[in-house]
């Protein structure tokens, strides 16, 4: 099948990529630069153009950024976009995390529309901020699922930078799906919604200082800035970047899967687990927390104080099977021990 991805250059891109290329499609994937494009190209040394190929993507905030990039010959049948912003240094809410969030969504569907009429599914990366009522806390008697949405507001994304990213995913969904309904495209959406991701960094990390939002916290414990006290853990869900990637890829394999959300997650963590398992696995790491050092925990009275899930639509559906939390940090270290941790 001949694939559009965005935002090659992503810690989930980067893995959507791997399985793309694996089960045999042809690829275009979108990067800002040309360094980019050719850090990834290296990594694939034997995928000639048919196979692999790239399109500059500079800025997707410009509503027309897509215009050109969804055209290709033979043309494109699936469009996966996962370009998005994720990081909290932000000085305008508006520009830096709602306008690529937004228009990078329904600029992308406007483009296939007017020029890519072969594209018959698109797979956009939406998350568990689309969904999370963070009003709620842990919420022990509910359980979320694709039915929730989180209520925020405009003003409300404005609160702080972490509001202003989970208002750009609402938000970028919440388009996605009223696109869908009112501009009643040729082509069928399925959104990928993930929690906190972990797992290895492939072919797209220069230093440990450009780490991923998501994968921050397992680095920062092995470097020992956890020795005295373990933050807060925060969202207690996760799921491996592989499994995401899985996600994207069987969202359009499988018919089934057109039109639907996806709660995809592994189970429940806390950064206390994140530092017990990379204490077990690299001894040789002598500044991690003991047994003793306060913070990081469940909240008392264990997991059965937080939220509910159900995760089961992404098994029955895409067939997920979720890695374990210590498979998913013990490859991470490996992957942050190969770029110099
Ligand atoms: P990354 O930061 O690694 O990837 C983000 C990607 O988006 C990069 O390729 C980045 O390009 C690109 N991008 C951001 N802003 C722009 C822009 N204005 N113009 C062009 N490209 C842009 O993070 P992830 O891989 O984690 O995130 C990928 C997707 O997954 C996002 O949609 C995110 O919201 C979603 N997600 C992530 C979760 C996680 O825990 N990691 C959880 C749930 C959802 P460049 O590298 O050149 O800046």
């Amino acid at each position: 099948t001949r694939v559009l991805l965005t935002g090659g250059s992503g810690f989930i891109a980067a893995h959507t990529l791997d399985v793309l290329l694996k089960h045999g499609h042809s690829v275009v994937t979108t990067v800002r630069t040309q360094a980019k494009a050719d850090k990834i190209k290296a990594a694939y040394p034997n995928y000639g153009k048919d196979k692999l190929d790239f399109a500059i993507v500079p800025d997707i905030a410009q509503p027309t950024a897509f215009d050109r990039a969804v055209i290709s010959d033979p043309p494109f049948e699936v469009v996966l976009h996962t370009a998005s912003p994720f990081h909290f240094n932000v000085t305008d809410v508006q520009k830096d995390l709602l306008d690529p969030a937004i228009i990078g969504t329904t600029g992308i569907l406007k483009s296939i529309k007017k020029s890519a009429p072969s594209v018959k599914r698109v797979v956009i990366t939406s998350s568990f901020a689309a969904i999370i009522n963070p009003s709620k806390g842990f919420w022990p008697e509910h359980t979320y699922s694709e039915e929730d949405w989180n209520p925020i507001t405009r003003e409300g994304a404005e609160e702080n930078a972490m509001q202003g990213y989970r208002a750009s995913k609402t938000f970028a969904e919440k388009a996605a799906w009223e696109f869908l309904e009112k501009d009643e495209p040729n082509f069928t959406i399925t959104t990928i919604n993930p929690p906190m991701v972990f797992g290895p960094i492939i072919h797209n990390l220069e230093s440990l200082e450009n780490m991923n939002t998501s994968n921050q916290r397992i680095l920062w414990a092995a470097q020992g800035k956890f020795k005295d006290e373990i933050p807060a853990t925060g969202i207690h869900i996760w799921v491996d970047v592989r499994d995401v990637a899985e996600a994207h890829v069987a969202a359009f394999e499988k018919s089934d899967a057109a039109n639907k959300r996806f709660f995809t997650l592994a189970g429940y963590f806390s950064n206390k687990e994140i530092t017990q398992i990379i204490r077990k696995h690299f001894p040789q790491y002598k500044v991690l927390p003991t047994n003793s050092t306060p913070g990081g925990d469940y909240p008392e009275g264990g997991v059965d104080a937080l939220y509910k899930f159900n995760n089961k639509r992404s098994i029955d559906i895409l067939g997920l099977k979720y890695r374990t939390l210590e498979e998913t940090v013990v490859d991470s270290i490996k992957s942050f021990q190969a770029v110099g941790l």
